[in-house]
């Protein structure tokens, strides 16, 4: 037999054996488990309460996680006083609002966009990526001519409030990233449905002050985000270059695998990432993790104390702190 036609026997077999369902025209190899529970979303920082907020509406009424994770963090893209994140995010240093954004839902379908500019939510962008092509990541000039294409408007990003910080920034010029600074970054967030299915989004402006062109692991599938819907999801926080270095939520997801709480995975891949850093610069390096399984369990840990995350289920909308190896 062809190798073709015995794949072709084979995927039929699968498909009968497993009661694969058709979603979005893809195969789910995992059948769909009511959550006992109900629905969970966490997400990270003192924002994470507003966009739980907003996932939670969508997830109670029985909608996907995927619509939960984009219209959550969306609430925390389009706020100005939110300096970390979408409209209101501090520039770079030669005063650009440079975004970085991705999202992955329950089939493993992604979409990310990078060094986006002009656009107020980067995350709808991302998605449409995943949804409208067969391609996971956009950048840049491409990334804006792909969202114009899409009916995303330009605007101009840098508040007034952005504008004179990075003002009196340029005084000094100092580019130092400061751990947990005004205790908000990045949003991550988290979710499972009523169907049992997890999806993630993760959205940001970045470090403050950047240099011109620089990306972190926000929109870097596996980095800034991981989900896999037969064991569960993870985002990151904090400095994206060391998250990157150690495939960060996908070690956490592997964690998982490999029958770890979610709270226990997240501190195993903060130990990893203080492994491959010299010990000198772990004074001044953050990052954390957050994580959700397939029973709704979560956690989440950071290498320094000060990391916190927001939860929200059918029993309590809470802020909590994450564990941490130092403090
Ligand atoms: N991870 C983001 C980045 O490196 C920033 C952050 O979460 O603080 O761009």
């Amino acid at each position: 037999m062809s190798s073709r036609r015995k794949f072709l026997k084979l995927a039929a077999l699968g498909a009968g054996a497993l009661g694969i369902s058709k979603t979005m025209g893809k195969a789910s190899l995992f059948a769909e488990t009511p959550v006992e529970k109900g629905p969970v979303v966490i997400s990270t920082w003192n924002h994470g309460m507003p966009a739980n907020r907003a996932a939670w509406t969508i997830l109670r009424d029985g909608g996907t996680a995927l619509d939960a994770v984009e219209q959550g963090v969306r609430v925390v893209e389009s706020d100005p006083e939110s300096t970390s994140v979408g409209y209101g995010g501090r520039p770079d240093r030669d005063g650009h609002v440079t975004l970085d954004a991705c999202i992955m839902d329950h089939l493993g379908n992604c979409g990310g966009v990078a060094f986006l500019e002009h656009i107020k939510n980067p995350i709808s962008v991302a998605r449409k990526v995943m949804e409208d092509t067969p391609h996971v990541l956009f950048a840049g000039e491409g990334a804006l001519e792909f969202a114009l294409s899409k009916g995303f408007v330009k605007e101009n990003l840098l508040t007034e409030d952005s504008r004179l910080a990075w003002q009196e920034w340029l005084k000094t010029s100092q580019y130092k990233p400061i751990i947990n600074v005004e205790n908000h970054d990045t949003i991550g967030m988290l979710a499972l449905d009523l169907n049992g299915n997890l999806s993630g989004a993760c959205t940001t402006s970045g470090l403050a002050y950047k240099p011109h062109g620089r990306v972190g692991d926000s929109p870097i599938i596996g980095a800034g985000l991981f989900v896999d819907n037969e064991i569960g999801a993870a985002c990151a926080t904090g400095m994206g270059e060391a998250v990157i270095r150690v495939a960060g939520s996908h070690t956490v997801v592997e964690m998982m695998r490999q029958g770890h709480s979610p709270t226990e995975a997240c501190r195993l891949a903060v130990l990893r990432v203080i492994k491959k850093h010299d010990p000198a610069l772990i004074h001044d390096l953050q990052v954390g993790f957050l994580a959700l399984n397939k029973k709704g369990e979560y956690g989440g840990y950071a290498i320094h104390k000060g990391f916190n995350f927001a939860l929200r289920n059918k029993f309590t909308e809470i802020l909590m702190d994450a564990g941490a190896v130092v403090g």
